[in-house]
């Protein structure tokens, strides 16, 4: 339990730094509920919580590239490969 409430703490102090309109999927991707959140919220976090910084990622290398939200007209899901299946959520959090 120690390490639960630590694991809160944590959270709750890093969630101060996180833009308001990111914070909803913040608390869906640290909820272990959804991957998909939790990539879009490790993106953003990754270029300062820029959506358009995410979109233009030149990371080729980034394990995270092909599964990177804001990809304009396409799909986060490799049809080829199936990688990303289960990514897709229906629900709150979905939408974005
Ligand atoms: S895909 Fe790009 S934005 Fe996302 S974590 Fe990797 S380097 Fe950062």
């Amino acid at each position: 339990m120690a390490d639960a409430h630590k694991r809160a703490e944590k959270i709750a102090e890093r969630e101060q730094q996180v833009p308001k309109v990111h914070r909803a999927n913040y608390r869906e991707a640290v909820s272990g509920r959804s991957r998909r959140a939790a990539i879009k919220a490790f993106c953003l976090e990754c270029v300062c919580w820029q959506k358009e910084e995410v979109r233009l990622c030149t990371a080729l290398a980034c394990p995270l590239y092909p599964y990177r939200p804001y990809q304009s007209g396409s799909k986060q899901v490799d049809n080829r490969t199936g990688l990303g299946a289960g990514l897709k959520k229906s629900g709150p959090g979905a939408s974005e």
